[in-house]
């Protein structure tokens, strides 16, 4: 398997490159040179493994021969063996829709399903080659706690995690910063989740700081979460798709990372009919559908946090896909962005899009209305961002849906993660497992610092690991 840059089609990587680079030198993002398309046969033999082993024939595609067979298994049984379901997901139903449950890891959250997975790729890949490592990453909420998990107590990395300050829950901030290991840096910012996002990707095209510190991301641009996501798409179709009916995915969107994953699985030839971005009130990609204007502008803060995010930043990758990989038009529309803060796209590639993608912006009132509804006959507690998801999807099935579609939703945290949201709407505290509250009673350990490059970048050289 040979990648590319969005914005440079012509040199080619490999896995590792593009595992331990995350963003690429010309500041485009790697995606795969083609995507490779299973033939009937094989998606059928795929359709009858368990999640494990279909995790490894998806990954090993995609990771060619960075990884012995024996390595990639047990880096796949080792991830999985801390998770509360057998199968990594667990399926569950509201009236016709199926509940996809992405949240039995570690920190509750679907991210634990890729981080797991890239920490013990980290460990693989530096055990081997005796580098040493520090992994700089934004996290609007799980993406940090779900990476810290991944690596605490790993040797040869250190992790330095970009939080908005106060900008998090109180759960999902303890899961970051009760955990007390020598490689673990919290750093709280005093700004949006964008502006560490802006931070992480300044230090990023910064070559000589990158070089100096051996660094190395883990937000949703590497392209390894976006390889072991796909895995869930499939399981779910093969799982629970009546004979020959197309599925139809709703998936609570931020950074575009997860939707951008069940693309990939429609391209392998998945029987996919919609994908639904279900967003927010940051609802720029809702907009996008509408007229192909991609704008990010300011941040709203809702009841669904880890999806408060205005620079949807794999969606690039989904706009070189449509641009057939022309990396020059790809570069001008992001050098439109910067200089005018927006891009247009082409009117026929808009209505391509729109053949496989359907977007949906759900208020907090809706929101919540769905929380109470799904509890009131459903006796299930959905977290808000999977509300989100669940009431897009409804929307679509009232209004668009032929009919004869699987109706997926994915479920993308646990509610107890947003346990004083949930507690407003529902006066009911979720539970959550004995051994985990009790380490979020510890300690907590974290920088404050201030929205300023240089004084976080002076943090990061203080503390980092030496390479
Ligand atoms: C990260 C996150 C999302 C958004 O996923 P993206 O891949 O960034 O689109 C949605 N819900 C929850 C709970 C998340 O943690």
């Amino acid at each position: 398997m040979k990648y590319i840059s969005t914005r440079d089609n012509k040199k080619t990587y490999n896995f590792i490159d593009t595992f331990l680079n995350g963003l690429a030198h010309d500041g485009g993002l790697y995606i795969p040179k083609k995507i490779p398309r299973l033939s009937h046969t094989n998606l059928k033999r795929l359709s009858k493994l368990n999640y494990n082993n279909l995790a490894y024939e998806i990954i090993k595609i995609y990771t060619g021969n960075t990884f012995s067979k024996n390595e990639l298994k047990k880096i796949i049984t080792n991830s999985y063996k801390k998770f509360d379901s057998k199968n990594v997901v667990k399926f569950s139903r509201v009236k016709k829709f199926n509940l996809v449950e992405l949240y039995h890891g570690p920190t509750f959250a679907f991210k634990d399903i890729a981080m797991q997975v890239i920490g013990n790729m980290y460990e693989t890949i530096l055990s081997k080659s005796k580098n040493r490592i520090n992994l700089i990453t934004a996290t609007s909420g799980d993406t940090g706690a779900a990476a810290i998990d991944a690596v605490k107590n790993k040797k040869n990395l250190r992790i330095f995690v970009l939080h908005p300050s106060g900008k998090v829950s109180i759960t999902q901030r303890k899961l970051m910063t009760t955990v007390n290991t020598k490689n673990v840096f919290n750093i709280a910012v005093k700004g949006t989740f964008d502006d560490c996002q802006t931070l992480v990707k300044s230090m990023f095209n910064d070559l000589q700081f990158r070089r100096s510190i051996n660094m190395s991301g883990v937000n949703s641009i590497n392209w390894a979460r976006i390889v072991v996501q796909i895995v869930y798409y499939f399981y779910s179709h093969f799982r629970l798709s009546k004979k020959n009916k197309k599925s139809v995915f709703s998936v609570p969107t931020g950074n575009f990372g997860d939707i951008y994953a069940g693309y990939i699985a429609y391209k392998m030839g998945l029987p996919i009919s919609k994908l639904i971005i279900a967003t927010n009130e940051n609802d720029l990609l809702y907009k996008f559908l509408r007229n192909g204007i991609y704008k990010p502008s300011k941040v709203k803060f809702s009841i669904s946090p880890s999806m408060d995010i205005q620079v949807a930043s794999n969606f690039e990758r989904l706009i070189s896909s449509y641009y057939d990989n022309n990396s020059k038009k790809i570069s001008e529309l992001m050098k439109q962005l910067s200089s005018k803060g927006f891009y247009k796209i082409d009117k026929n590639i808009l209505r391509k899009i729109k053949n496989i993608f359907y977007s949906k912006s759900v208020n907090a009132e809706n929101t919540k209305k769905t929380i109470k509804s799904v509890y009131k006959y459903n006796n299930k507690i959905l977290d808000p961002h999977s509300s989100v998801g669940l009431k897009a999807l409804e929307e679509y099935y009232l209004n668009h849906s032929k009919k004869s579609e699987n109706l997926f939703c994915l479920e993308t945290a646990h509610p107890a993660k947003f346990g004083e949201t949930i507690y407003k709407i529902l006066k009911k505290i979720p539970k959550i497992s004995g051994e985990i509250s009790k380490n979020l009673k510890k300690k907590e350990f974290y920088k404050v610092l201030p929205n300023n490059l240089n004084k976080i970048k002076n943090y990061i050289r203080a503390n980092r690991l030496h390479c």
